[in-house]
């Protein structure tokens, strides 16, 4: 439920209304716009009475939410969220270009590749320590240690870095990651997201392999209830039938996403296709549908790459794209 109150109501009428509504078991969360005020109730709100509600001069209007994710809900928070990556700002207007090789493989390959995508335009560095592969037999990531080597490129560049987490035991290893990836494959770990809800670390949450996007919202949501509101959404393919791309882009999942929730979306066109060719043409497609930012897979030597080196773009590849992203997202800033 949202209430939605007047203009120029006191802080002090604000405290006396959610202390009357956490008397009543549901809990406040405030979102002070540029217009209005929103108070976002959540928890079992079948004890609060809408008329008697409504009869309050202090508040505008009251709403019951029927959507099951509450927080994540554009209706709870009418403003973008913009989530803040140690200094890089993403949503609203504010646009990411995430960018490096599936996974770190040695010093000299993550700080080469660093250097090169930082050189191109990103703005984050991406590498995969912890790699869920689908087999076993294949390259699992350097672990621990590759974390290591990304926090050397993150010293070497100064760009924060992104990473994926698959177990909630690995969290100490995060401390100094600036934002924490949850893959596909973990969507729906329910465990792992509660735990990820405890730290106030940013988070980004791919779209698993064959999840709608209310089940995404939902999984945002966990995170959310547990305290953590810094969360990015990434769309990065779903299974079809389509077997030419190792996925099918979503691109409608952004301007949906747009509506349904106020955090920001980017779109990840390297799994989402699985064939570097396509990652141009996608990602200017991201852009013009409304992404707050791309996650690109760059690598100094794709053929010799230990994993997705199919789908990875070249240093040079990359710095071509990223000149005309900048383009199409002024254009499209143009034609709002
Ligand atoms: C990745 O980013 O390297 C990755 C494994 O992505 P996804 O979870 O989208 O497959
Ligand atoms: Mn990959």
């Amino acid at each position: 439920m949202i209430a939605v109150l007047k203009p120029g109501v006191s802080e002090e009428q604000i405290s006396n209304l959610t202390n009357w509504f956490e008397e009543k078991g549901v809990s406040v969360h405030k979102t002070v716009g540029m217009y209005q005020t929103i108070l976002g109730l959540v928890g079992d709100t079948t004890k609060i009475d809408i008329s008697l509600l409504e009869a309050l001069e202090m508040i505008e209007s009251v709403k019951r939410i029927s959507d099951p994710f509450k927080m994540a809900n554009r209706k709870f928070h009418p403003e973008d969220s913009v989530i803040d990556v140690s200094g890089v700002k993403v949503g609203g207007g504010n646009f990411a270009i995430m960018a490096g090789p599936c996974s770190i493989e040695s010093e000299e390959q993550i700080i080469e590749v660093a250097k090169q995508v930082k050189a191109a335009g990103a703005n984050m560095l991406r590498g995969g320590a912890f790699k869920p592969r689908t087999s076993p037999y294949d390259f699992q990531g350097m672990g621990g240690d590759g974390l290591k080597l990304l926090l050397e490129a993150k010293k070497e560049t100064g760009l924060p870095i992104v990473t994926e987490i698959m177990n909630a035991n690995h969290l100490p290893l995060f401390e100094e990651v600036d934002l924490i990836q949850v893959g596909a494959r973990n969507m729906q770990n329910f465990e792992l997201l509660k735990e990820l809800g405890k730290t106030n670390k940013p988070i980004l949450l791919k779209r698993g392999l064959a999840n709608t996007m209310k089940e995404w919202l939902m999984s945002a949501e966990y995170i959310m209830a547990g305290g953590n509101e810094n969360i990015i959404l990434c769309e990065r393919g779903i299974r079809t039938f389509e077997t030419y791309t190792r996925n099918t882009l979503d691109l409608s999942a952004v301007p949906m996403l747009h509506e349904l929730t106020h955090l920001p979306v980017i779109v990840d066109p390297s799994h989402a296709t699985g064939v570097a060719r396509m990652v141009e043409p996608m990602s200017y497609s991201a852009v013009a549908a409304g992404a707050d930012g791309l996650m690109i897979e760059v690598h100094n030597n794709p053929e010799k790459a230990l994993c997705d080196g199919a789908q990875s773009l070249t240093p040079k590849q990359f710095a071509h794209i990223t000149d005309n992203v900048f383009k199409v997202h002024e254009m499209m800033r143009g034609i709002k």
